[in-house]
């Protein structure tokens, strides 16, 4: 970077709104200013950039992540010299307009902008001209090798695998902020994860906003199951878990993955969004209720260990009482793990927006507390199913519960916490679960037979 101080280590607060795929960004962006000299810190009062990354999906993420620019002004008075820049959606939705819009903001960084970074901080630093990325068609790459990575990875890291999305779901912003569908070639992608196996990742989380269509289109590529068959052979990578799948896109040679590998955890985040056809039909989703039954009876028939989880709107626009009590119905029907629901909310430009039979707010909220009831009750019921049961857990890092708990995930993708030592941190361990809460489970660990926990226990053990 040519900029004024690059011979200064300076300092970086990044805050990250929204989905993986932006954490995922998060993470390139500090590799990327890594090199450029710049440390992260968790003050954003120190920072000499403060980077908001930004998600657009729903409004209520949108106007978070604008009051949290908003709330920057006052600092950027007080310290002329601080840039503040927005990256993500948001910045892509709103382009040059947020610079016109926000007196303080310094960079507005499109979706496919993160590698422009240091070239747009060193223009702005050379000219004092305030910048904007937003070009869709650049192709920005996504070279990483996890060794230049300027923090430890952790045990569990994720790879973005394709970018943008071609289905246009009527509700949906993302393919006019992230571009149509893009698949990274093959041999970067497995290059990458041996890279982050090497630095001690143990699991690895494949990201995409359609996952399993990739390769499409591309010609001599692997399509989603060639890939996932080919990185379980990457030795040292204990866990593969992917997200997400669009239920028109789940193959019978995806499914069988599940069967053969070992690798792959049994768990999948498959949106179903809503159980009636006729809104599934408005959201112009290309399936139906009765197709994603059989995909889910199909899952569990290949392997019947399999945690289903989903995501849910409630009050798209024509949703009548029938269409959200089959929303309900398919709840009981497929008693998902999980399930992350939401009110509709309209998106600016989105097929959706312009659909008649607005549904109320106040009768959104009420089917959503009632929807968020149902699922909270099937939740625990699959929890305290796992009461008396022992499963691997790959132990993640201490428990948010502080002291000297330990937490980690089942294959299912349950979140346990235990007492144990720090030093299991990274390992796969037996733990025998002990008690069920409506989001995580309790365990103690299960020493016999366990040469490994054994010998990590010798050296150390905080647990009584
Ligand atoms: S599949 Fe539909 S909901 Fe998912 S990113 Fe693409 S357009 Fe949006």
């Amino acid at each position: 970077m040519s900029g004024r101080n690059n011979s200064k280590v300076r300092r970086l607060f990044v805050r990250t709104f929204g989905c993986q795929m932006n954490r995922y960004d998060t993470e390139r962006l500090v590799e990327i200013l890594g090199e450029e000299q710049f440390e992260p810190v968790v003050d954003y009062r120190q920072a000499d950039l403060i980077f908001i990354n930004t998600c657009t999906v729903r409004d209520k993420a949108e106007q978070k992540a604008l009051s949290y620019l908003g709330r920057l002004k006052g600092l950027k008075r007080r310290r002329p010299e601080l840039v503040v820049a927005m990256g993500g959606c948001v910045a892509q939705q709103h382009g040059e307009d947020l610079l016109r819009r926000v007196e303080h903001l310094d960079l507005v960084v499109g979706t496919h902008g993160i590698g422009r970074v240091p070239a747009m901080l060193a223009c702005y630093e050379t000219t004092g001209e305030r910048q904007a990325f937003v070009d869709l068609t650049y192709d920005f790459g996504d070279v990483s090798d996890g060794r230049s990575r300027p923090w430890k990875p952790g045990v569990s890291s994720y790879v973005t695998i394709m970018r943008g999305c071609d289905n246009f779901c009527a509700y949906c912003i993302v393919p006019l902020v992230r571009g149509g569908e893009r698949s990274r070639p093959s041999h970067e992608i497995i290059r990458e994860v041996g890279s982050l196996v090497e630095c001690g990742v143990r699991e690895v989380i494949f990201l995409g906003q359609n996952v399993n269509s990739y390769g499409q289109g591309v010609p001599d590529e692997l399509d989603f199951a060639g890939l996932l068959r080919r990185l379980a052979q990457v030795e040292g990578l204990v866990r593969i878990r992917f997200t997400t799948s669009h239920p028109k896109d789940l193959s019978p040679s995806l499914m069988g993955c599940f069967a053969d590998l070992e690798s792959l955890c049994p768990h999948i985040h498959l949106p179903v969004q809503s159980g009636s056809d006729r809104i599934l039909q408005r959201m112009k989703r290309g399936y139906t209720r009765d197709h994603y039954l059989r995909l889910t009876t199909e899952l569990r028939k290949t392997r019947e260990d399999v945690a289903v989880s989903s995501d849910m709107i409630v009050g798209f626009p024509g949703e009548s009482e029938e269409d959200f009590r089959q929303s309900l119905s398919l709840l009981e029907e497929v008693r998902f793990e999980s399930l992350f629901s939401f009110k509709y909310s309209d998106r600016p430009q989105t097929a959706a927006s312009r659909l008649d039979g607005k549904v109320e707010e106040e009768v959104k909220l009420q089917r959503l507390r009632e929807l968020q009831r149902l699922q909270e009750r099937i939740t625990l019921e699959k929890n305290e199913t796992r009461v008396g049961q022992t499963t691997r857990v790959l132990v993640e890092g201490p428990s948010q519960a502080g002291g000297t708990q330990l937490s980690g995930r089942t294959p299912q993708n349950q979140v346990v916490n235990f007492q144990g030592p720090a030093q299991l941190v990274g390992e796969e361990i037996p733990v025998l679960i002990t008690v069920a809460h409506p989001h995580s489970l309790e365990g103690v660990v299960c020493m016999e037979n366990n040469e490994r926990f054994k010998a990590v226990k010798e050296r150390s053990w905080c647990g009584k």
